[in-house]
């Protein structure tokens, strides 16, 4: 342990996660509580409410403002296997402001896949501290919100609302899926495309760096 101006511990990222979620400090690390996506909005904020979601024990709740996402797609990557015990994972783009926690939004787990630490450091898994749902990808400017946490996700709206536009890291698959969308080798709109019906990558697709 060391101590920084203020006289407040900080952790060398020897100690235990002490600044996780359901902190009561105010430490220079809860700073994030104060700030979009975790700040909490009052009643008067008009924040008008498109979509709910709760994790499966339902600690942790929030509200949607966009009716529809930024962009949604599937990623195939092997964190994302990982991470969710899954084949693939759902991802639905919004900014920070557009959701509201209404309940234990201070009181979430963090990942950070990068350096493997449980810190919040973005990017960042977001997870309910108690029954361990993955709530969002937290990335510098935007959060990843996982569809399935959604209230009506499974009706003609919410599939409509939350259709995907494409796959990425299709080439790390474990899962082929023919659904005619656009299937990147990596990142979507970076990388090659990946034909869903030969399953391989097609030579010359991925787009030029001048185009961006
Ligand atoms: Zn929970
Ligand atoms: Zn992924």
């Amino acid at each position: 342990m060391t101590q920084d101006k203020d006289g407040n511990k900080r952790s060398d990222g020897n100690e235990p996660h002490q600044y996780q979620a359901g902190s009561t400090t105010h430490r220079e690390e809860d700073q994030w509580k104060k700030a979009p996506p975790y700040r909490i909005h009052e009643k008067n904020d008009n924040f008008d409410v498109k979509w709910k979601g709760k994790c499966h024990c339902g600690a942790v709740q929030y509200e949607l403002s966009r009716e529809k996402p930024l962009d949604s797609k599937y990623c195939h990557c092997t964190t994302c296997q990982r991470l969710h015990g899954a084949p693939f994972q759902w991802a639905a783009i919004f900014h920070k402001t557009d959701i509201n926690f209404t309940n234990g939004h201070h009181d979430l787990g963090w990942y950070d896949p990068t350096n493997k630490s449980t810190d919040h450091h973005l990017p960042c898994k977001v997870q309910c501290a108690y029954c361990r749902t993955p709530i969002m990808d937290e990335g510098r400017n935007m959060i990843l919100l996982f569809p399935t946490l959604i209230e009506g996700i499974n009706t003609p709206e919410g599939k409509k609302a939350f259709e995907v536009k494409s796959h990425m890291f299709y080439q790390q698959r474990v899962v082929d899926i023919k659904d005619g969308k656009p299937k990147f080798k990596g990142l979507a709109n970076e990388s090659e495309r990946v034909d869903e019906d030969t399953g391989e990558v097609i030579p010359g697709t991925a787009p030029k760096k001048d185009d961006k």
